[in-house]
This record gives C-alpha cells, structure tokens and sequence, in this order.
C-alpha cells in the first residue's frame, strides 16, 4: 500500500478557511492532516521540501463539463481528473448536461463509479434542475441528492419560465438545496456569438448584449426574494448583474455567484481575429464589465472562482467563428491566471485561494478546501514565483481550445495531493 504519511516542510501554509498564513510544516498520516506547526518527521514518513513554495487547500472547482457519459471524444472523467490533478485542482463539480442528462440516479451513480475506479481527484455530479434540461419538468432533487449530487443546474441553459423557477427555487428549499442559474435571456441572445459592442461592429459579429444576464439575473433575485431559496449565478459577465448580486448580498438573501478565470482576465478584443478559443456562452464582455468583474472580486461579492471548462474537439472550433461551440477549458490554468488577481492587487493571496476552495466547498456542503487538521489531506503545493508559457499542445484536456495558449503566466503547481496521495508531481501524472 502507497505511503500516505507525508511531512511538508518549511512551506507558506495558506489555510483561509482558518486564517492561517504561515511559514510552518504539515504532517500527514494516513491521507489525514495531523498536524500544523514546527514538526520532526516520524519514521516512515516522506519528506517534501517546500521552501519558498505555498502549500494550500487542494482547488475546488464548481462548475466543469466533463462529457462523460455522452461525449467522450472531447473529454471524460479519467482525463478530466489528470488535468484537474495538474492544475491543483482536487475536487470538482461536474455539469450534468452529458448524454445521457444526470437528470436521474443512475446516472449520478455512474458518474461517481467512474471517478472511483479513476482514482484521481474527487468528483461531485452536479444534477439538472429539469428533466432533459428542457426547462419544464423538474427533476426528482430528493433522489439525486441522496444518489449523491452537490446542487442543480440545467447549465448550457438558462431555466427560462417564471414559473418552473419559481416552482424549482421552492422545491429546492425543501432540502436546502443550491440552484445555479445559467443566465441568459435567449430571446434577447438571438443569433449572436459574442459581446454585442463596438468589437462585434467592427467584425461585422451579430452581438448578445450584456442585458441577456442581467435580466434575468433580475427576475431570478426577485424569486429569490420571493421564496428564500438559495440561488447562485454561473459565470456573471456583466457589470450589471454583478451590480444586481451586491444588492441583494446586500439585503441578505442567499445568492452567490462566480466569475471565471477568462471572463475576468480578457475582453471582446479577444475575438480580434476571430479566434473561435475566445468563443463561449456568455461572451467575453466589455471593458467596463470586465472592471466590475474586478470590482466585484475585490469587494467580496463575488466570492467563488471557477472554470466552467467545456472541452471541445477541433471539428467542433476549428469552422467559421458564428458556427463554433461554445466554451473554453480551464483546468490546467486556474491557477496562474487567477493568481494575476494578487499581482494587481486586487485581491489578496488568501481571498484569491479562498475563492477556489472554501468558498466553494461550502457553497456545495462538501467538507473540502481547508487544511484543517482531521481533514482528508487535499493539498495543492505550488512556485508562486515561476514563470511559464501556456501551451495548449501540453495540456493535459483531451480537448486543447484554451484561450489562454501562449500566454505568460506566472505560478505553478509542483505537487497535488488527494487524502494524502500524490495525483500529480512536477510535470508528472
Ligand atoms: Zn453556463
């Protein structure tokens, strides 16, 4: 059996869920966290060095599309989890619109199955809010969180009804269950492929204006308000959604949201080019909405940071921009491009990792994203100072369309732990 006591020594030990920040050593035994503190090293225990390197929770993300079942061929549950592992991340949620749709327990129980016998990081089926995600019928929420399901989304859609939300955000409070809204107002979508502005004018784009979210970010809250259910917002893009969140944060309803690494670090400008890597739903915003996205980081509205990673094979980018799927993955890059956020002091280190571990973690009610001691050892060891070439080519997705191929970052994960295993180590698998 694998050695699963592990001393890491002389490292910045981030804990924010505890307020720790601390040069210290941690002790593991038996895949649990120990201990915290200046430690000697047990017998049998492997020693990692870890000067000038940060030791912090292991990265939980809340929101990937692993397309497995249905989609292999872009992505699956055993791949996910590799890129996971290599970029620190050792928890995630997985969007349910796969085919078939985990709109029903067996499919959750296969998902789960699948990333057992994977063995790598931990995976947590996000289940639909309506059954097929057709947006009218609501899923049997009881049994999938008893099958195993963290929250609901029909992800890929927006719950466009008044009435199925309504019905949907009530039912979910029965169990205290999260409902994440996509949120986006198809109508006013239309054609568009990308932020509707002056760079879709100047591309002669048909453009989706930021109001798709926002007005339906609006009617989501005032349901909200209605029925006091928890409700958090994918992805917000928008300035004004962000702004509509702060209100209600403000009046102390349960609503959260998430912003993802590229729709806070670029801009339309990115399709400059037509670069179908910069294509998703919702686009990539304005200036001004990307400065709220800031805004609203460094203010502790939005409090979660997640990928949305959407593998897509080339025949599905590779066509004219209009015609290319959506979406972008993220894994391998969450983590130096949201360390970007600390560099132009936005936020701090501990709010910025606290933004991809406990917030989320808690969010979902999984007893992950701290270091606390009696915890499964879910531990992500990184060079805050190293410098590094995005190479999609390197990636470990199956899919390859990340928008962030050459771009230099800065910060990389050296090591990744799941309950005290190593699941990833300097370049290795
Ligand atoms: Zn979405």
């Amino acid at each position: 059996m694998e050695n699963r006591s592990v001393l890491i020594q002389g490292g910045r030990v981030l804990d924010p869920a505890h307020g720790r920040d601390e040069t210290a050593d941690l002790l593991v035994v038996d895949g649990v966290i120990q201990a915290v503190g200046r430690l000697e090293a047990p017998a049998h225990c492997t020693v990692v060095q870890a000067d000038g390197l940060v030791l912090a929770p292991g990265l939980v993300d809340m929101h990937v599309h692993l397309r497995e079942p249905g989609h292999e061929y872009k992505e699956d549950i055993a791949s996910g989890c590799r890129a996971a592992a290599a970029g620190g991340v050792t928890a995630m949620a997985a969007m349910p619109n796969t085919q078939p749709v985990t709109d029903d327990p067996s499919v959750v129980g296969y998902i789960l199955e699948r990333a057992k016998s994977t063995g790598l990081v931990r995976v947590f089926p996000i289940g639909a809010i309506t059954k097929g995600l057709k947006g009218e019928m609501l899923t049997e929420m009881g049994l999938l969180l008893r099958a195993g399901c963290v929250a609901f989304s029909d992800d890929g859609r927006p719950v466009t009804d008044s009435g199925v939300m309504r019905r949907a955000l009530e039912y979910a409070r029965m169990f205290g269950a999260l409902l994440i809204q996509h949120a986006e107002d198809l109508s006013l979508v239309g054609n568009g492929c990308m932020h509707e502005g002056v760079v879709a004018s100047r591309l002669g784009l048909p453009g989706i204006p930021s109001a798709a979210e926002s007005v339906l970010v609006d009617r989501d809250l005032r349901l909200v308000a209605l029925t006091g259910s928890r409700y958090h917002v994918a992805h917000l893009s928008s300035g004004d959604a962000m702004r509509a969140v702060a209100q209600a944060r403000a009046q102390q309803l349960p609503v959260s949201c998430e912003v993802t690494p590229h729709h806070f670090s670029l801009t339309d400008e990115a399709v400059l080019g037509y670069d179908t890597d910069a294509k998703m739903s919702p686009p990539l915003r304005s200036q001004a909405d990307r400065a709220a996205l800031l805004e609203g980081l460094a203010q502790g509205i939005i409090t979660v940071i997640a990928t949305d990673h959407a593998p897509h094979d080339e025949e599905n980018k590779r066509v004219e921009f209009c015609c290319a799927a959506n979406g972008v993955i993220g894994l391998e890059t969450l983590l130096p491009v949201s360390l970007e956020l600390v560099r132009d002091g936005v936020m701090s280190l501990s709010d910025c990792i606290a933004a991809m571990s406990c917030n989320p973690a808690r969010l979902l009610g999984i007893p992950h994203g701290t270091l606390g001691v009696g915890q499964a050892a879910d531990m992500v060891l990184f060079d805050p100072e190293e410098t590094w070439t995005v190479d999609a080519r390197q990636l470990r997705s199956k899919s390859k369309n990340t928008c962030f191929h050459g771009r230099r970052v800065k910060g990389r994960v050296k090591q990744t732990w799941v309950a005290g295993r190593s699941v990833y180590r300097d370049g290795h698998d």
